[in-house]
């Protein structure tokens, strides 16, 4: 067989059209599972052995650096063992670093603020009155919106028309103009600064642009339809007045628009680009036509007129079902877990989805118990940070509180320290995420201090340091228990979506957009389509809180939607 033989063999004739169409701008508007990232990789295969591009020229771009490693691997396994992959940061540093000292008097190349929560919380604490406890992740979300779509502290109160800050508009003005003034006072620059810079450099600098794009002729870009206005430019600029670029999508799994996102660049690229090809893939080959009934159920109720088209052999029908209680919930999955480790389905194939990360920590014990191997994709739960203030903030209560006086004094410590109000509705994304981390973390608390005559302050500590070091321990592999916005583009045998209720998914109905609903909607399509052939989706009518009261729960709108009958059985 020849290369180009091997390259094109196993594909159906939409994904070979992808293929062979190596020149000009091409965008794969497609559903979920269609083999969209599969045709990323064969078509520059068949590119490079076409001989349409150097294997040196050419640059892919993917969402994430796990999925930039993957992609790399499964161009090389076609034999392309030079080709980049690369992230827009990843990229964008590369070239604005590779100038820096030429562009600024020798100097080297500024450090780099990984992580702006440490310039932003102190800000943040500063803040006047309730809004020193606004979760400076909320902050860092708007802070990266405006900054996604290149608006600074001076104009963003006129450009950012309709949008709702955490804090005031002039309140968050103020403080962004401080996070501003703040890193470059420290000589740093953040992620967005490097998208931003890099952009404002291969506007305004046509050597340094040049250069740049005698580096890369060919483009590619997957999960295009995350995509960012900045990033958007940054790739128009890479692309100059050359056309090969290809796009590669699926507007129906748009999940990042609170980060900046939009689809527009995948929905309007034929507008952009009169010359686009622009090619369907309608065949699915990942899941089950039972899985994927219930994904076009899903799709219907949004209005979209794709349908994904099985071809796998028939399978299990996906297990929709209600509990009486979270526990009970939590005792069905890891049952049902262990059932198909049993059957032979390996752990990493199954994976268990959910809306907030401080969701894990259930399953994560539950399993634990069981002794299911698991995996943390993010975070472990008591390597958050939130977790290891709150868990810092109880050495201030009193040493010889125990029991239930010991629960007290630490709600009302993280009260004081941290703003925690169990019963507290929070809004946005971060206020929602911190409530739950401290509700579980508390749970855990209560756990253990009210074990027999009640356990006091420095035994709890010491319990809780001994999860800490089993979870890290624990953490080696197998059953995968992630968010389903770190689910994208991934897939697995057998997929567990629990907590399917009102306040967890959608995360907050009152008073939510209709967008921000309709992208809950798709994260629950991203989540269904991740299944290849077993899909359970759950809810529990009540849920104990961290505080130890049991409270109603609502079956989440979506599952109307999948026509599941949410009415209560006795
Ligand atoms: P997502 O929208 O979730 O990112 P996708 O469109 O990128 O999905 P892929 O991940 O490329 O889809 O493919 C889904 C699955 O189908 C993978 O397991 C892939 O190997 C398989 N697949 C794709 N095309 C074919 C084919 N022609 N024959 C057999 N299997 C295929
Ligand atoms: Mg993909």
């Amino acid at each position: 067989m020849t290369d180009t033989e091997r390259i094109l063999e196993g594909l159906n004739d939409e994904q070979l059209a992808a293929v062979t169409t190596v020149s000009g701008p091409v965008a794969i508007i497609a559903g979920a599972g269609s083999g969209k990232t599969r045709v990323v990789s064969h078509r520059t295969a068949y590119a490079v052995a076409t001989d349409a591009v150097p294997e040196s020229q050419v640059l892919l771009v993917t969402f994430t650096e796990k999925a930039a490693r993957e992609m790399k691997e499964r161009v090389r396994s076609l034999g392309l063992g030079r080709v980049m992959a690369r992230t827009f940061h990843s990229a964008a540093m590369a070239q604005l670093f590779y100038f820096w000292p030429s562009r600024h008097d020798g100097d080297d190349p500024p450090e780099v603020l990984a992580d702006k929560w440490r310039l932003l919380a102190p800000l943040a604490r500063r803040l006047p009155g309730g809004y020193r406890f606004t979760p400076t992740r909320d902050l860092i979300d708007e802070i990266e919106w405006a900054k996604s779509r290149r608006l600074t502290p001076s104009t963003y109160l006129a450009r950012a028309v309709g949008r709702t800050p955490p804090t005031t508009p002039d309140l968050f003005v103020r403080l962004f103009s401080d996070y501003e003034r703040t890193k470059q006072r420290r000589g740093l620059v953040d992620f967005d600064d490097i998208l931003g810079l890099t952009v404002e450099l291969l506007e305004t600098d046509q050597e340094a642009a040049a250069l740049v794009r005698s580096r890369y002729s060919w483009f590619t870009v997957d999960e295009y339809q995350d995509t960012t206005p900045l990033q958007a430019r940054l790739l128009e600029l890479w692309l100059g007045d050359r056309r090969d670029l290809c796009v590669v999508g699926d507007e129906d799994q748009t999940i990042y628009t609170f980060a900046g996102a939009t689809p527009e660049h995948l929905t309007g690229f034929a507008r952009r680009y009169p010359d686009a090809v622009v090619l369907p893939l309608l065949t699915n080959y990942r899941s089950t036509p039972q899985v994927l009934a219930l994904a076009n159920k899903l799709l219907a109720s949004t209005g979209s007129v794709k349908t994904l088209v099985a071809t796998r052999d028939g399978g299990p029908e996906p297990v929709t079902r209600s509990f009486a209680s979270g526990a009970e919930e939590e005792a069905y999955v890891v049952a049902r877990i262990k059932a198909l480790v049993e059957e032979g389905v390996a752990a990493d194939e199954i994976a268990v989805l959910l809306r907030l990360n401080a969701q894990t920590a259930g399953f994560e014990s539950a399993l634990a118990r069981e002794g299911i191997p698991y995996q943390l994709r993010g975070k472990r739960f008591f390597e958050r940070r939130e977790v290891q203030t709150a868990v810092r903030t109880m050495e201030r209560v009193p040493e010889e509180a125990s029991g239930e006086a010991l629960v007290a004094a630490v709600r009302a410590e993280w009260g004081r320290q941290l703003g925690f109000d169990p019963d507290e509705e929070p809004e946005g994304r971060e206020g929602r995420e911190r409530q739950a981390t401290l509700s579980t973390l508390l749970a855990i608390v209560s756990q253990l201090a009210l074990v027999g005559e009640g356990a006091g302050r420095d035994e709890v500590a010491a319990a809780l340091a001994e999860r800490a070091e089993r979870e890290r321990a624990d953490d080696a592999g197998g059953v995968e228990l992630l968010t389903l916005h770190r689910a994208k583009g991934l897939e697995w045998d057998a997929v567990f979506i629990p907590m399917l209720e009102e306040g967890s998914l959608p995360v907050s109905p009152a008073g939510e957009s209709e967008d921000a609903l309709a992208e809950e909607r798709r994260l629950l399509y991203v989540g269904i389509t991740r299944a290849r052939r077993q899909l359970t989706l759950s809810w529990a009518v009540e849920r104990v809180s961290a505080i130890g009261k049991s409270g109603a729960k609502r079956p989440s709108r979506f599952l109307g939607a999948l026509g599941v009958s949410t009415a209560r059985t006795a």
